[in-house]
């Protein structure tokens, strides 16, 4: 039976997949079963910063599945130690203390419990096109009905303003708002880049009115927006920050770095078996390692801007606008975006959508101009040309 035949028999049925089996990546570049190269925009859904079979990464996995994999917070460990300190040291300033976990969504489970036990407040203001994971708290704040409706009633105490609407946000902080969580970029809900007066305004009114500030970085940390954290364009300081996707060079890992404003927790409120373990700490240093020794986010700055001024060239009635910071890069068509992503991958560019018309490229951030220029130039292509639509619903 062939590859795709046989995780067709046994999948889930949850995710809309594409027809190829990837097997092995190199950078930005990725191979299929048949052995077809592509140009890798899709890098992991955010996952794959540090780029495919990172050789750095690979090693300290390597070394330290030898040296010890399973150690519960429980326990102090070298390599967790050496971790929160260089996390501490990378974010924003004050942020002290780390809180590790696997996932997006866990980070922002966490980051939701910890601001209720901090501030006694049960309320939460969060963005419409917001996204911010799939777990009950975490979806609670997330925007997208079709990720919601099936679940309702979902957590209570959740309202959604709209992103970048400072005097709805001021409308919406109360004093029962334990927190607001906001996206510096918006990702899954298109690519939208948040307006300085909006993010720095939202921790002013946090600030003034006892609720704390939750940004989630977890699609625009690690230099994908041409900064080591986004935040870091805007001087926002957070009060919880949460992080996964490319915290750990690929390897599942979630983290909250918070500050004073949340304080030491109480022992036992929360946590997490996996949390904290040594293979991942060891994966995530080798990653911040690499991201720095390389210049990834100074590389991401100037190849996005490149990229970005490039895409805004192609002239093609199909495209609304092109939208992005770094290299988390959005055009928004005025037609589906899900017939262009076909067409780009019968070109060997594989890329996401962000809602239903949006193009979304999030490109390893060791991709090339040479590559991107490729990408590019596919774009211009199967933007002239009317899109074919196959099989696939959403893609
Ligand atoms: C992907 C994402 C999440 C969820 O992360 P998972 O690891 O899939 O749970 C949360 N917030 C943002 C901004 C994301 O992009």
């Amino acid at each position: 039976m062939n590859l795709l035949d046989l995780e067709s028999l046994h999948t889930s049925g949850l995710y809309t997949k594409r027809p190829i089996a990837i097997v092995r990546g190199e950078g930005a570049r990725l191979w299929d079963s048949d052995g077809n190269e592509y140009l890798d925009c899709v890098g992991g859904q955010g996952a794959a910063n540090l780029g495919h079979g990172n050789p750095a990464v690979a090693e300290a996995i390597a070394a330290q599945a030898r040296a010890l994999i399973s150690c519960p917070e429980m326990f102090y460990n070298d390599k967790r130690a050496q971790l929160m300190e260089r996390l501490v040291g990378l974010a924003p300033a004050g942020l002290t203390r780390v809180y590790l976990c696997n996932s997006g969504t866990e980070a922002v489970e966490a980051a939701f419990k910890f601001a209720w036990a901090a501030t006694r407040r049960r309320g939460i203001v969060a963005a419409m096109r917001g996204f911010h994971g799939r777990t009950m708290g975490a979806l609670s704040a997330t925007w997208e009905k079709k990720y919601r409706e099936p679940f309702e009633p979902l957590v209570s105490g959740f309202r959604h303003i709209p992103y970048n609407d400072l005097a709805a946000l001021e409308a919406a902080v109360g004093d029962q708002t334990a927190a607001v969580i906001l996206e510096v970029v918006q990702g899954e809900g298109g690519v939208r880049p948040g307006a300085p007066e909006f993010l720095l305004g939202a921790q002013r009114l946090c600030r003034e009115r006892g609720a704390l500030l939750i940004v989630d970085e977890v699609q625009t940390g690690f230099g994908r927006t041409g900064a080591m954290f986004a935040c870091q364009h805007y001087g926002l300081q957070p009060d919880l920050l949460c992080l996964a996707k490319s915290l750990a060079g690929g390897l599942p890992m979630g983290a909250v770095l918070f500050g004073e404003r949340v304080g030491l927790l109480p022992a036992q409120i929360h946590g997490s078996t996996f949390g904290g373990n040594p293979l991942a700490c060891a994966a995530s240093l080798a990653a911040m390692d690499y991201l720095e020794a390389h210049h990834l986010a100074d590389h991401a700055a100037e190849l996005g801007a490149w990229f970005l001024a490039r895409l805004r060239q192609i002239q093609s009635p199909l495209i609304r606008e092109v939208r992005g910071l770094g290299l988390m890069v959005g055009i928004e068509l005025r037609q589906k975006a899900t017939p262009y992503l076909q067409a780009l991958m019968r070109q060997g560019v594989l890329a996401l959508p962000a809602g239903l018309t949006v193009l979304r490229f999030l490109p390893p951030l060791v991709v090339t101009q040479a590559q991107l220029a490729r990408a590019a130039d596919a774009v211009e292509q199967v933007l002239a040309q009317p899109a074919r639509e196959t099989a696939m619903a959403d893609f």
